[in-house]
């Protein structure tokens, strides 16, 4: 073994775990064990009725299982390459609502205090890659007014409730055909208010990608 390897096992050693249910993989490469690979493609979802205030929605994967570990990996782990594998993945569920003559992807805002203390908007990251991928230009749009209690650990009315009046749209928004990515859709209450605001500000159509829904 030559130095340069030595040093390369030392800094990135070779039993990585499963970014879906921590389980040791073996490999460095392997981010994803056989049975959460697999439990991923029985979830596939596709296109899917949107919530209100969308054209056409498309979403990855069914928010259950391994999708839950690979979300948590990224948005509360820092594991932010995780971004490009969920990308793809995002961008495949995307072709199922094509043509939509998107001209511009942006992506839920977080709040600045927010997004300093975690360093980096982990759905940005998830439209940046999608973005890439299907070719349409990443435009902020959206920025949220209002800090809010985090959606998970809210019940449906109060998710309503927490959100509303949260996010303003930029005049930029004016006459642009949007497709809004965010990382999971629960309840649905955060995109509609996001759709809302976009529509305000004079968007012409909205679309939502995200990586999973959950089931209804
Ligand atoms: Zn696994």
């Amino acid at each position: 073994m030559n130095l340069l390897n030595a040093i390369r096992t030392l800094l990135f050693p070779l039993r990585a775990n499963c970014m879906g249910c921590g389980a040791a993989t073996g490999c460095r490469e392997d981010w994803i064990c056989p049975a959460c690979r697999e439990a991923l493609t029985q979830g596939w979802v596709g296109a899917s009725p949107p919530p209100e205030g969308f054209d056409a929605a498309a979403f990855a994967y069914v928010y259950h299982g391994a999708a839950v570990g690979i979300v948590a990996q990224l948005k509360y782990r820092g594991v932010t390459r995780l971004a490009g594998f969920m990308g793809a993945d995002m961008a495949r569920a995307y072709r199922f609502i094509e043509p939509t003559g998107a001209d511009c992807v942006t992506c839920v805002p977080m709040h600045p205090k927010r997004r300093v203390r975690r360093g980096y908007n982990h759905a940005e990251l998830l439209a940046r890659e999608l973005s890439a991928r299907v070719e349409i230009p990443f435009v902020e749009l959206l920025e949220r007014v209002r800090d809010t209690p985090q959606q998970a650990k809210l019940e449906d009315d109060a998710r309503r409730a927490n959100v509303s009046g949260a996010f303003r749209a930029l005049d930029a928004a004016r006459g642009r055909r949007v497709l809004l990515v965010d990382d999971v859709c629960t309840t649905g209450s955060t995109a509609t208010a996001c759709a809302r605001a976009l529509r305000a500000a004079g968007a012409e159509t909205v679309y939502l990608v995200c990586y999973a829904r959950a089931r209804g």
